[in-house]
């Protein structure tokens, strides 16, 4: 949708969707807006939204879409914001329709292991909801305390667990979506198997809200995880511990968490908290295994043979879960630790999210050594290893615009080197408008073309957050 497209949504029309709303439910409170257009990403555009809806119902989002339609009004569906590919910021003449509020546990199905919840239900919410039902959901993002279960699903989010337990899109049943028109729909039946017609569940996963808000969804859920064995192994160097993943998962490894460390991120960490972690060490593995007692200890002793084969400083592990915890609890401050080093680095971090067939990952790493030699930026790399899904964090001086210049190089050539390695430009933040230029890079003709007829079905529009993932196909 072009800004010529748009018609004029003035004070009058904005009152009146505020009276078919909830008292309080829309906000044209300048600062309110302002503290809701954006999410984590840096360096993306957030300006212009003229309205701010706290959704408290599924029939408020229609309200809000049929309003929408009416008056061509771009519309950005927002979770808890804690997207870090600027999928949720504003945009020009934009209502920011969040629905954080909208986080009730609707009912739990013992007997099918399913439950139904709202959208903005955050995620470690749900899972310790169904704690004492022996019930777990396992995607478990480093976003965890942060995230929503609608953002989850608008962007099929990932996490530590997935190389044993899939993504999001391996949990859901059944979506209500409403969509452009305000029309609400189901997609997608609750039950084990289900082939009747297209399958849109599917489309909508990992759509960034650009097709339909998600009010409502259905998960599959699986018996309560046991409690993990955890090993720990340092390197001397990158390419060691990361060696020691290909060849770990290429003797049929199988971890229910296996996440990399960088020497420099395992710097940042200690810098930014006492969590004992050998800040000398050129990098570090941390490797879960949630089976018996027997099957763990047996895998853990694959583990240590493999980590000692690939040179490993030192390997240990523990089926202390108070040890687990905390080990991980230390990784998912990883991105804290990056932002206390960017402050006091003139405050700049581009975070890629490129995944990479496991075994070209050491290959992977190799580039980014020289991109780092090049550039003479810092760039600090932590993994979903198990997964090939790298995070690589290039730092700069955000007030320099030549290093701002040159990071933005680098945070692309990134993305090159993954799509020439025969992976993807994102693994699981999405697209959002960070990667947006670089999606037509990675869909071939006929993809784009597919895309944008789906795109043009649904949102005839085009005001379901324009500017963002497809706006450049
Ligand atoms: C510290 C940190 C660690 C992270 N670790 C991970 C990780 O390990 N794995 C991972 O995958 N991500 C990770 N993320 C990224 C982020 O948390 C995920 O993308 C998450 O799924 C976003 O959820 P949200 O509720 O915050 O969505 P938002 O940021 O609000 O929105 C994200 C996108 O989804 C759309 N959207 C949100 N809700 C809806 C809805 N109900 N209907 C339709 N569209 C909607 C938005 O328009 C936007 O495009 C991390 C982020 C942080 C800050």
């Amino acid at each position: 949708m072009t800004a010529q497209d748009q018609l004029t949504v003035g004070t009058a029309e904005l009152e009146e969707l505020a009276a078919r709303l909830s008292p309080g439910a829309l906000t044209t409170d300048p600062d309110v807006i302002d503290a809701h257009s954006s999410d984590e990403a840096l360096f993306c555009p957030r300006e212009g939204a003229i309205a701010l809806v706290r959704a408290t119902s599924a029939e408020e989002v229609q309200e809000v879409m049929r309003f929408a339609t009416e008056h061509r009004t771009p519309v950005v569906p927002q979770g808890a914001r804690s997207g870090i590919s600027g999928g949720a910021n504003g945009s020009p003449g934009a209502i920011l329709l969040n629905v954080s509020k909208m986080k009730d546990v609707v009912r739990v199905n013992e007997a099918e292991r399913l439950v139904t919840v709202q959208p903005g239900i955050i995620n470690q919410d749900l899972k310790d909801h169904l704690a004492p039902f022996g019930l777990s959901y396992p995607p478990d993002p480093g976003s965890v305390a942060l995230s929503s279960i609608g953002g989850n699903i608008a962007t099929n989010a990932g996490g530590l667990c997935c190389v044993k337990y899939g993504v999001t899109r391996d949990y859901v049943r059944s979506l209500k979506v409403v969509l452009a028109d305000g029309t609400l729909t189901t997609l997608g039946p609750e039950t084990a198997k289900g082939v009747a017609g297209l399958d849109m569940r599917h489309l909508f996963i990992g759509s960034e809200g650009t097709l339909g808000i998600v009010v409502e969804v259905t998960l599959r859920l699986i018996p309560a995880l046991p409690d993990p064995f955890t090993a720990i192994a340092t390197f001397p160097d990158e390419r060691s511990g990361l060696q020691t993943v290909a060849d770990f998962m290429a003797i049929g490894g199988e971890p229910s968490l296996l996440e990399f460390l960088d020497g420099s991120s395992l710097k940042m960490l200690n810098a930014y908290g006492d969590f004992g972690l050998d800040s000398d060490a050129g990098s570090m593995l941390i490797m879960q295994v949630d089976r018996n007692p027997a099957d763990s200890e047996a895998e853990m002793s694959r583990f240590a043979e493999v980590a000692g084969r690939c040179g490993a400083l030192d390997v240990a592990y523990s089926d202390d879960p108070t040890d687990s915890a905390a080990l991980i609890a230390a990784r998912r401050m990883i991105q804290p630790a990056y932002e206390k080093f960017a402050h006091s680095h003139g405050g700049g971090q581009l975070l890629d999210d490129v995944c990479v067939p496991r075994t070209a990952v050491p290959e992977f790493y190799d580039h980014l050594k020289r991109l780092q030699k090049s550039s003479g930026l810092e760039i600090a790399l932590v993994a979903h290893a198990g997964d090939g899904n790298t995070h690589p964090s290039v730092f700069f001086d955000a007030g320099d615009a030549e290093e701002v210049a040159m990071a933005e190089e680098v945070f692309a050539e990134i993305m090159r080197v993954g799509l020439e390695l025969g992976g993807t430009i994102t693994g699981e933040h999405g697209v959002g408008y960070l990667k947006k230029d670089w999606l037509p890079h990675e869909l071939d003709e006929g993809s784009r073309r597919i895309q944008v007829a789906v795109k043009n079905a649904l949102d005839p529009l085009g005001i379901l957050n324009p500017g963002k993932m497809l706006d450049a196909l």
